[in-house]
């Protein structure tokens, strides 16, 4: 009970402390969110520097390949035996090797196969097949022959692991020996196959020998799977390669024929000759003379085999047929060649001069071409890219058939010459190739890119629409309906943005790219040596444009916001409020019209935006502003264009 006296007593004690003053509010904290914080890349070590170089410790294994095949054109199976030897320069023993079985895509039950639709462009549309392996041994550890051991082996899908029977120790090698087979699919996944024509069956032969992994400093082991949207990854080494087909067929292949007066006429050998030292096309087996007799090499057996050498490749690729048209030419003591049906588009003609003037421009702009020979080859294959030799599509004709031998020969720099890992990083060989396609085809048209027609511009409607995924994804997984925007356009766009229109100085931007090409040729980029190499030749910190370009889909929008003007004792000053509420800044070309008519151009740098997306550009003009426009060339592929321009009311 409540009491009087009770309460009396309550209020007579003493009060309670006042509570202590409210501390000051803690100030906000935050991390460095701004599109401008540093990207972060790998910590650079000595084998892969800070400056973007391949560092002291830098290694790199080595695969040196003889192989011994023969096609079979009544079953469409190709027979091989090959030796691999291996050399192990990493610091690491290896007790065992991951090889690469492409053709067990082709197997009912593959992963490509569950994955891609019947009729996807890189299925194998039904054909069922992949490799049979007869056996895989060693034959020869530490340069020392020891009889033969077979090795066990475990298949995972494309990829095939294989325990060394002893481990190998850094510094060594070790001789593997395989013997295979497999039926050469129809269609296989537009990067090899065979179609028949009136003379016979052509075929493109490539992934038709196990090949290596890389195992590098980075990653280990590469065993990613074949799945058929993602390309290649290999290591270079010299391969001595026989082929041996039907006496009546011609074979092109990668490398040095070794053994010209067993497989070629006196003509065709003379011809060929004079076509090395010409810079016009010379019919080496002209289409009259297609499939007849006297265009092979008299008496013999049924069979011929042809003999190549080639060094310093990551791969070797091969075609055959009974009726090829062939001519060639020369550049620079490269023998340029193209291979074709009677049946192929008319525009075939004009093949050789297109691969010459492609390997040609290439050559002199970028780097100069290191291998003797530039094969076009017409066939089922839409257009795809193997050392010194391309298969396009024998359908395409004019500037389509331009376009894809530009394109395919292009791939001699990425990733033949710089050996990138195309199934992770598409976008270093295939971004990179559309890149230099642009220049080519300028200048074979005699071309100029005219005012908002820039690829940079272009992608604008692209990235608009939201077609648009990080370049930097594994080409598997890529939307397929986007690979040709995000692995081919949007890095060529990128790049051209950046030489053209952010450093705004191509003589500084082509030293900074060939640098790229120079160091890393023969070698594993990644791409953070992608981006530290260009900066460091650039003298720029880019990782907004890295991180935004080609890790994200961010997209560009810059805009005026307003004007006013300020008068004072001074005189008039004029504001003109900027804003970039896109996620990706760029620096801001600005056309100022002045009431007199006159009008001044200001490039304003991308440091405008340090601060946040606003900035308030102020400045005297000789007269009032009655308009502001950004970007008035169209060269940057800003998303919204309507608000980049204030007009005064
Ligand atoms: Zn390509």
């Amino acid at each position: 009970m409540l009491t009087l006296a009770l309460v009396l007593a309550a209020l007579q004690q003493p009060a309670a402390p006042p509570p202590p003053p409210p501390a000051p509010a803690l100030p906000p904290q935050v991390g460095d969110t701004s599109p401008f914080r540093r990207l972060a890349l790998p910590s650079p070590t000595l084998l892969r520097e800070g400056s973007g170089r391949a560092g002291p410790r830098y290694w790199q294994q080595r695969a040196d390949y003889t192989i011994r095949a023969s096609l079979d054109t009544a079953t469409h199976v190709i027979t091989g035996r090959e030796t691999i030897r291996y050399s192990n320069n990493s610091p690491d023993t290896l007790t065992y090797l991951w090889l690469q079985l492409d053709q067990n895509i082709y197997r009912a039950n593959s992963r490509g196969a569950a994955l891609n639709p019947t009729d996807a462009r890189f299925a194998g549309q039904g054909f069922e097949g992949g490799y049979t392996i007869e056996y895989v041994r060693a034959l020869q550890r530490f340069g020392q022959a020891i009889g033969r051991a077979p090795l066990a082996t475990t298949v995972n899908g494309t990829v095939m692991r294989a325990e060394l029977d002893r481990p190998l120790p850094p510094g060594q090698n070790v001789t593997l020996e395989l013997a295979y087979r497999f039926e050469v699919p129809e269609h296989g996944s537009d990067r090899m196959g065979r179609e028949r024509f009136p003379g016979g069956w052509l075929y493109e032969i490539a992934q038709w020998y196990p090949r290596l992994a890389v195992y590098d400093d980075v990653r280990g082991w590469n065993t990613e799977q074949y799945l058929g949207q993602g390309e290649f990854y290999l290591e270079y080494g010299d391969f001595d390669v026989t082929i041996t087909v039907p006496r009546s067929f011609v074979v092109a292949a990668t490398g040095t024929l070794l053994n010209p007066l067993e497989v070629l006429t006196p003509t065709e050998r003379a011809r060929l000759a004079q076509a090395l030292k010409s810079d016009t096309t010379v019919a080496v087996i002209a289409k009259t003379e297609v499939g007849q007799a006297f265009t092979r090499p008299v008496g013999g057996t049924p069979t011929r085999t042809w003999h190549y050498s080639a060094k310093s490749v990551r791969d070797v690729a091969w075609a055959a047929a009974p009726n090829f048209i062939w001519d060639a030419s020369g550049y620079n003591g490269v023998l340029i060649q193209s291979l074709y049906p009677p049946e192929a588009n008319a525009g075939w003609a004009r093949s050789t001069e297109y691969a010459r003037h492609s390997i040609k421009h290439y050559s002199e702009k970028w780097f100069r071409y290191p291998y003797p020979t530039a094969i076009n080859v017409a066939g089922p294959v839409g257009g795809m890219e193997y050392p010194m030799i391309v298969f396009c599509g024998h359908r395409a004709g004019d500037r389509g058939l331009f376009g894809v031998t530009t394109h395919e020969l292009g791939h001699q720099w990425f990733p033949m010459v710089v050996g990138s890992n195309e199934r992770l990083y598409p976008w270093m060989d295939e971004g990179f190739n559309s890149f230099i396609n642009i220049y080519s085809g300028l200048a074979f048209y005699h071309d100029t890119v005219g005012p908002g027609r820039s690829p940079a511009a272009q992608w604008a409607r692209a990235a608009a629409a939201g077609r648009d995924q990080p370049p930097i994804l594994a080409a598997d997984r890529v939307n397929p309906a986007l690979l040709g925007n995000v692995e081919y356009f949007k890095p060529a766009a990128g790049l051209y943005l950046l030489r053209h229109h952010i450093i705004d100085d191509t003589t500084r931007f082509d030293r900074a790219f060939r640098e790229y090409i120079r160091r890393w040729a023969y070698k594993h980029p990644t791409p953070a040596d992608f981006f530290r190499s260009m900066e460091d030749a650039l003298g720029e910190d880019l990782s907004w444009f890295w991180r935004g370009w080609f890790y994200r889909t961010d997209v560009i929008d810059l805009a005026v916001d307003s004007v006013r003007v300020r008068q004072d004792s001074t005189g008039t000053t004029t504001r003109i409020f900027l804003a970039s509420p896109g996620a990706l800044p760029m620096p801001v070309d600005l056309r100022v019209t002045l009431a007199n008519g006159s009008t001044e151009d200001v490039r304003l740098p991308v440091e405008i935006w340090w601060l946040g997306n606003h900035y308030v550009y102020e400045r005297k003009f000789a007269a009032d502003v009655v308009k502001v426009e950004i970007d008035p060339g169209q060269n940057f592929p800003d998303v919204r264009r309507e608000n980049n321009v204030w007009t005064k009311p």
